[in-house]
């Protein structure tokens, strides 16, 4: 028996520890159970009693090994399904075919006696030869009680003899004539049969198994080469016809006795050869095999694993020496069969056919739906942005239309406040014009007139009537309909144009206008009727804020300068001032404090200096006042006017 080793279940156990201190162990924790109720490990039937199996997978060889892979998979996930109260597999492996197994049983018995010593096991699972022949010697002492079955096995080299009670196998018939009458089917015409293989006693007794039921087949001049290396291989393989056949068997020893995995060996070579190959190993479709009846090693492990649930649930209670044969199934590979011209029609109906080419519709329907599907959403998002993003152009322009025609109407109104010095503006140079026509014809009338005096006249005449047209040219470029021009202007001339509208009301109500039109280079970008309209806004609210002031108190300041890239008109009064909190009602639409007022002033005066991508701000004049200071850039910036 081997010795106590720690476990986690046992934490007071010691390796070193003498047997009778185990015994006193034991004998504590069999009183602890007792008085504390059931413990971890029951005595049997751990699913009955709601405990997790307990399950030894015992492999004969490396688990790395594509066949032991794919049993362990369909084992695994078949066994992990079914199992009601969870699962806890032991893996441990043999490796049979690396090391021999007459040499490390010893200390490889030492070791499972150590860990499993108080490892309640339920079941073991063999799988491979190998394996049966340890089970066979060492099961009942390494895990008595334990419930046996042995997978995987090899119908041909398996002996029943001495098989622990109760043990279950399950054997692998190799269905060599079933795939001999494939290549058959598959290539009628063929006439030569090539067996190849390794040098491992398994392989070469597997390619004697197959020539021999080949040569039954008399359609066929059989040959069976010997282990060749894979350059050897590759070469002869390459000078094949392509309506012979090549049945590979399996490479578990090269021609140099080093050990190699089967299906590794068969993609070494696989791609040089000019006839198709046939196995009998579902691991050698995708390394190089085109069909075959073969042995599919998942479906091996998941009908273990199957077994395993029936005799863990107890309902296979007796389950001594079962046999079952599983025979190798068709499976194709039809990038081969395409590569060897061959049809996948001619294959039988229940032939399975892997690595077709891959159809993305049938393989990704749901994602590519889901794809397109999203795609259109993203196009009616954009589509529905692009028309909300049009409608809000249109509603801008609209908005911008209503601007420029109220700044119109605006500008109307300004000048109809403007009427009685406008016409007083156009009285006067019209008078003057009516007196010294009067004094002309006096002149005529009495005989006295001197071509030098009547031309002096005549002069003045002249010039009061371009007084009068200058005024008028004014008021109707002011009023003139117009769209809204971003041009290259100057600033100065039309500034002063507007001043010369007002003076006339400037002067009527008692207002000393002062100018200082300092910015030197007055060129900007904008419209000059729009930015005439700013001033006028601003400077009759200025003198409307200086009525109450006494008379020679009444100061209109107009400046420019010029202010880094651009340039700044300021608009200054002696009048009552804005008070900081008013400083933004003011701009609001319909916002007054006249009995007449109409409140869109400033509003206008806000929005003209917006588009023109400018600020305007109150301040305090000082002594007294209201200060407009309105920044205006020299250029605009594109597409944001
Ligand atoms: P309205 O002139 O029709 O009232 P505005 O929009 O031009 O409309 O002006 C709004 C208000 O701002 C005016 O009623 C006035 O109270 C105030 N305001 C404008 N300019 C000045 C100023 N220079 N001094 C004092 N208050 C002013």
């Amino acid at each position: 028996m081997p010795s106590p080793a720690r476990h986690p279940d046992r934490p007071s156990a010691q390796p070193d520890t003498s047997a009778a201190v185990v015994r006193c162990c034991l004998l504590l924790a069999a009183l602890l159970c007792l008085a504390l109720g059931p413990v971890a490990v029951p005595a049997q039937g751990s699913a009955e009693h709601g405990e997790p199996w307990r399950v030894v997978y015992l492999n004969s060889v490396d688990p790395g090994l594509p066949a032991a892979r794919l049993h362990d998979l369909g084992f695994h996930r078949t066994l992990t399904a079914g199992a009601p109260a969870g699962l806890a597999v032991f893996n441990e492996t043999l490796d049979t075919l690396r090391f021999s197994p007459a040499d490390l049983t010893p200390e490889f018995l030492a070791l499972l006696g150590k860990k499993y010593a108080y490892q309640k096991v339920d079941m073991v699972v063999g799988v491979g030869n190998g394996a049966l022949d340890f089970l066979r010697n060492h099961h009942d002492q390494l895990w008595p009680g334990a419930k046996l079955l042995v997978s995987g096995l090899d119908e041909e080299l398996v002996t029943t003899d001495r098989l622990p009670a109760g043990a279950d196998l399950m054997l692998l018939r190799l269905d060599i004539d079933g795939t001999l009458a494939l290549a058959q089917t598959l290539q009628p015409a063929s006439r030569r049969l090539v067996v190849i293989g390794g040098s491992a006693p398994f392989d070469r007794r597997l390619v004697d198994r197959v020539a021999a039921q080949a040569r039954q087949r008399t359609q066929w001049q059989t040959e069976v080469w010997p282990a060749l290396s894979v350059a050897q291989l590759r070469e002869r393989l390459a000078a094949l016809g392509r309506d012979d056949v090549v049945i590979y068997t399996s490479t578990y020893r090269d021609p140099d006795g080093r050990a190699t995995f089967p299906a590794v060996a068969l993609a070494q070579v696989a791609d040089a050869s000019a006839a198709p190959l046939y196995g009998l190993y579902g691991t050698y479709i995708g390394a190089g095999a085109m069909a075959g009846r073969m042995i599919d090693f998942e479906q091996v492990g998941r009908l273990a694993a199957e077994r395993t649930i029936e005799v863990l649930r107890g309902q296979r209670a007796a389950v001594s020496g079962q046999v079952q044969v599983l025979s190798g199934h068709c499976l194709a590979d039809a990038q081969r069969l395409q590569r060897h011209g061959l049809s996948a029609a001619a294959l039988p109906a229940d032939c399975e056919l892997r690595n077709a080419p891959r159809n993305l519709w049938t393989e990704y329907r749901a994602a590519l739906l889901s794809a397109v599907a999203v795609l259109l959403l993203q196009a009616a998002t954009i589509a529905g942005l692009l028309l909300q993003r049009r409608r809000l152009r249109l509603a801008e322009h609209d908005a911008a239309q209503r601007r420029l025609e109220l700044s119109r109407a605006m500008r109307f109104a300004a000048m109809g406040e403007l009427t009685a010095s406008i016409a007083h503006e156009i009285n006067q140079p019209l008078g003057a014009i009516l007196s010294n026509a009067d004094a002309a014809d006096l002149l005529l009338q009495r005989g006295v007139a001197q071509p030098g005096e009547l031309r002096e006249i005549l002069a003045d005449i002249r010039r009061d009537d371009l007084r009068a047209h200058e005024v008028i040219r004014r008021l109707r470029a002011l009023l003139e309909k117009h769209e809204v021009d971003q041009i290259d202007i100057r600033l100065h001339p039309a500034l002063l144009d507007a001043l010369a509208i007002l003076a006339p009301e400037a002067r009527r109500r008692g207002v000393v206008v002062e100018r200082s039109l300092d910015a030197g280079d007055d060129r900007l970008h904008g419209d000059a009727v729009q930015l005439q309209q700013v001033l006028i806004n601003l400077a009759l609210n200025a003198m409307d804020a200086m009525d109450d002031n006494a008379a020679g108190e009444r100061l209109l300041r107009v400046a420019t300068q010029a202010a880094g890239d651009g340039l700044v008109l300021t608009v200054a009064d002696s009048g009552s001032g804005i008070a900081p909190a008013q400083r933004e009602v003011v701009f609001e639409s319909f916002h007054t404090t006249k009995p007449g007022g109409m409140g869109q002033g400033l509003a206008i005066v806000r929005a003209i200096v917006d588009a023109h991508q400018g600020s305007i701000r109150i301040g305090d004049r000082p002594g007294g006042g209201a200060l407009f200071t309105v920044t205006l850039p020299r250029r605009l910036q594109p597409g944001t006017a």
